[in-house]
C-alpha cells in the first residue's frame, strides 16, 4: 500500500486518533491497539516507509532514532532494567500486517523465545 489510506501516516498526522507517548520531529509512538504484553508501543517514522527492505541509506539517522525512542519508552514505563523486546515484523511470514515501517516495544511479561 502506498502512503495514501496508510493508517500509520494517518495516526502520525493527527488524522486519526492514537494514545501517543512520545513524538519528535520525525518519529511518533503510541499504544498499540491490541496490545500482546501490557507495555506494548509501536514507533513509527512520520515519513512513509513501507518495509525494512525498503529502508535507504539516507534513512540511518532515523533508524537510530526509532531505538532512541525505544529507550526512552522503555524508561517511561520503567522496564527499561527489567527487559523488553523490540520487533520489525517484515513482510508476510513475519506477519506484517501495516506497510508503515514499525518497531514493537514489547514488555511487562517474561517474553518466550523462539517467537512462534
Ligand atoms: P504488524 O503485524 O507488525 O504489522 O503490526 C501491526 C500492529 O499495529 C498490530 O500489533 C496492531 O494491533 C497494530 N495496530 C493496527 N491498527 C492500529 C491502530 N489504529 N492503532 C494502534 N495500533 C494499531
Ligand atoms: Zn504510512
Amino acid at each position: 500500500m502506498n502512503k495514501d489510506g496508510c493508517i500509520f501516516c494517518q495516526i502520525a498526522s493527527g488524522e486519526l486518533p492514537a494514545e501517543k507517548v512520545y513524538e519528535t520531529a520525525r518519529v511518533v509512538a503510541f499504544k498499540d491497539i491490541r496490545p500482546q504484553a501490557p507495555v506494548h508501543i509501536l514507533v513509527i517514522p512520520r515519513e512513509h516507509i513501507e518495509t525494512v527492505n525498503h529502508i535507504q541509506p539516507e534513512h540511518r539517522e532515523l533508524i537510530g532514532e526509532m531505538f532512541l525512542a525505544a529507550q526512552e519508552i522503555a524508561k517511561k514505563f520503567g522496564v527499561a532494567d527489567s527487559g523488553y523486546r523490540t520487533v520489525f515484523n517484515c513482510n508476510r511470514d513475519a506477519g506484517q500486517d501495516v506497510y508503515h515501517l514499525h518497531l514493537h516495544v514489547l514488555a511487562g511479561r517474561k517474553m518466550t523465545w523462539p517467537p512462534g
